[in-house]
């Protein structure tokens, strides 16, 4: 059954940091200063060992959804290290990021992997948040819409449409992400428009809800402009969410 995600959708990728006692701070200062909303959604996506101690801090804020940064493309077995999306879902996660720029770039993730990713999210009953963006080389040869493109279609070929109709979809350049550098409103607001239109064409006008979220150096600074843009519907945010006061300011941006 297909969910609908409230938007704005704030979501905060803590990357490789923050380990449980240190998410148990994080929320301890943030909790207090971030009241509860029914109109925005907040996803934290710890790293997947500081899960059980994000949700023992949660309790009583069910208004905070959770994820994990990562999955693995097979149900089980020999996999040393890895995870599965239903150990994800066992372990409190809803959403599970999938195709972020550094699995691509750093650990050789293939548009086949993020395929099959979304489709293992999907039967788990979680919800992929489907990561695309291009590279400055890319940009700089004006194939950003092509790779886009490329990467969501490819991102969710083995999905059903009523899964895809209940995703959540990232645009991240990958020339902004940890860089400080950060796409102008409008830069992005034309891809997610070409975004937009590629899901409606996949799934139906039911695509429409899909939440579409930039990322790329977005801060306390730029967040309200970047959430004004047109088509943009939140933020997925990785340095700047890993401040408990930073983050409170985001999500109340
Ligand atoms: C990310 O890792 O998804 C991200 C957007 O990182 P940053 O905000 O640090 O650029």
């Amino acid at each position: 059954m297909t969910r609908t995600i409230q938007r704005p959708v704030l979501a905060a990728n803590w990357k490789m940091n923050l380990g449980p006692t240190q998410a148990t701070e994080f929320l301890r200062e943030f909790l207090p200063t971030h009241p509860a909303s029914a109109e925005r959604t907040v996803i934290l996506f710890p790293p997947a060992i500081s899960l059980a101690a994000v949700r023992e801090a949660l309790r009583g804020r069910p208004d905070i959804q959770l994820g994990v940064q990562n999955v693995h493309t097979e149900e089980k077995g020999a996999f040393t290290g890895e995870i599965s999306a239903a150990m994800a879902a066992e372990a409190g996660a809803a959403f599970v990021l999938v195709g972020h720029s550094e699995r691509r770039h750093l650990f050789g993730e293939t548009d086949a992997q993020t395929a099959q990713k979304c489709a293992r999210v999907e039967s788990a009953g979680l919800t992929p948040a489907l990561c695309v963006g291009e590279t400055i080389e890319q940009r700089e040869r004006d194939e950003t819409e092509a790779v886009v493109l490329h990467q969501l279609r490819a991102g969710v070929s083995a999905m059903s449409d009523e899964a895809v109709r209940g995703m959540i979809v990232a645009y991240e350049p990958v020339w902004a992400i940890g860089t400080g550098r950060t796409a102008t409103p409008e830069d992005a607001s034309a891809v997610h428009r070409v975004i937009r239109a590629a899901l409606v064409e996949l799934a139906g006008d039911g695509a429409l809800e899909i939440p579409i979220l930039y990322g790329g150096s977005a801060n306390a600074g730029n967040a309200a402009a970047l959430l004004a843009a047109d088509q943009v519907d939140g933020l997925l945010v990785g340095g700047a969410s890993m401040s408990a006061r930073t983050w409170a300011t985001i999500c109340g941006s």
